[in-house]
C-alpha cells in the first residue's frame, strides 16, 4: 500500500483497494529496515522467523478493512519499506489488482 489517492482518475486509490497488501505472504519483507524501525511496529504484526509481516493466509495481518472496497494500513507510518515502494499503477500493484479481479 503506497499512499492516498492521487486525483488521477486513471491511477488506482489505495484506500479502495489493498490488494497488495492480500496478494502473497511473501511480499511485505523485511530486508532494508533497521532495529528502529523494526522496533516502531508492533511485535503482534512480526513474524520474525519468517522475516516479514505476520499474514493470515496471504494478507498481512496489519491491513485493516475489505479488500476492494474500503481499506488502509494500520500501521502506515511504520509500514515497511517494500510497501512503501509499491506505488499505484505499476506492474506489482497491477498484477495484485488483477487477482482481486479490480480493474
Ligand atoms: S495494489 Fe496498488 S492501488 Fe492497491 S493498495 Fe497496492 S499500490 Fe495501492
Ligand atoms: S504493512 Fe501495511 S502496507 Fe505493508 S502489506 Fe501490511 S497492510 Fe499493506
Amino acid at each position: 500500500m503506497a499512499a492516498a489517492a492521487t486525483g488521477d482518475p486513471a491511477v488506482p486509490d489505495c484506500r479502495i483497494c489493498g490488494a497488495c497488501c492480500a496478494y502473497s505472504r511473501e511480499w511485505p519483507r523485511l530486508t532494508l529496515e533497521d532495529d528502529e524501525a523494526i522496533a516502531r511496529i508492533p511485535p503482534r504484526l512480526l513474524d520474525d522467523a519468517a522475516g516479514r509481516m505476520r499474514c493470515e493466509g496471504d494478507r498481512c495481518l496489519a491491513l485493516a478493512g475489505e479488500v476492494g472496497v474500503a481499506t488502509s494500513c494500520s500501521i502506515y507510518e511504520a509500514r515497511p519499506e517494500v510497501c512503501r515502494a509499491c506505488e499505484p499503477g505499476d506492474d506489482a500493484c497491477t498484477m495484485a489488482r488483477a487477482h482481486f479481479g479490480l480493474g
